[in-house]
């Protein structure tokens, strides 16, 4: 399917591994010039220039921390107007609510609800003027069925979703278009570290943890960061511009919901 956005160009946060660099890729294989940040400098690069030779299209490597306001503005200054905007960082860590301060809580906001929003702020006029764009947000499938250790990020996502629900509306009238993607487990790096914490909780391996959370996906496995850039593109292209404000749920049927 021709998804009709060749020579647009996107901004993709946390765009060098994970379900990031599958968003990333999927978007240059439309044929999308791509502006990709994450913060390690060198492993960055270098997936900017496999994306730019595999897929002949422009990509701009900006090595920044998108949470702090400096990085972001970096990121921004670099990006200039973009058609999508994709955003996504690094989730908050594991624990128990006995754990969580003021602080705590602060920089999980401050990561997965106001750095995504600020990115939207900046963005979202020229998307407007343009009469054209997409912004699509990695956040969770704890949006849609709380994972008890992750109460940061329960917390976090459930403020961007309840932003995004209203702000989605205001936007449509200008050709603009913001969807959330949920995702369940994912084969990528953050899901080999809750494996790891699953192993130390229980005192099994992590190979053992993994099989015992594939178990309880219908699919039997972890979905693939290809898999999931793939539905990142098509919430992206032409054919999506009547998707408006949803919140899709990529978990292999895990969650056990009827609707
Ligand atoms: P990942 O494999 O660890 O990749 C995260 C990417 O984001 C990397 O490119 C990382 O590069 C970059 N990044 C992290 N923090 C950043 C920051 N502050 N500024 C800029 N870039 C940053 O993670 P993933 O599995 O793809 O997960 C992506 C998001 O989905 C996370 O928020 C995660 O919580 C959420 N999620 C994932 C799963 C899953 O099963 N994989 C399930 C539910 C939710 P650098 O480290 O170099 O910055």
């Amino acid at each position: 399917m021709d998804l009709g956005i060749a020579g647009k160009r996107a901004l993709v946060t946390g765009a060098s591994k994970g379900l990031g660099r599958g968003c990333a890729e999927a978007l240059a294989a439309a044929g999308v010039d791509l502006v990709v940040n994450a913060r390690a400098a060198a492993t960055l690069d270098a997936v900017a220039s496999e994306i730019a030779a595999r897929y002949g299209v422009s990509v701009t490597a900006v090595a920044a921390d998108i949470t702090s306001g400096d990085g972001r503005d970096r990121v921004l200054d670099a990006a200039g107007q973009v058609d999508i905007l994709v955003t996504n960082a690094g989730g908050p860590p594991p624990g128990m609510w006995t754990d969580w301060d003021r602080e705590d809580f602060i920089a999980a906001l401050d990561a997965n609800m106001l750095t995504p929003i600020a990115l939207m702020k900046a963005l979202l006029p020229g998307m407007i003027d343009a009469g054209w764009g997409r912004v699509v947000n990695i956040t969770s499938v704890s949006v849609r069925a709380p994972v008890a250790v992750l109460g940061l990020s329960n917390s976090a996502r459930a403020g961007l979703t309840g932003y995004v629900a209203g702000t989605s509306r205001q936007v449509a009238p200008y050709g603009v278009t913001i969807n959330n993607m949920l995702p369940g487990i994912h084969a990528t790096d953050r899901a080999i570290s809750l494996d790891a914490g699953v192993a130390r909780a229980e005192g099994i391996t992590p190979g053992e943890a993994k099989l015992q959370r594939e178990a309880a996906i219908p699919v039997r496995r972890y979905g693939t960061p290809a898999e999931f850039g793939a539905m990142c593109a098509f919430l992206c292209s032409q054919h999506a511009g009547f998707i408006v404000g949803q919140n899709i749920l990529l978990d292999g049927g895990a969650t056990n919901l009827t609707i």
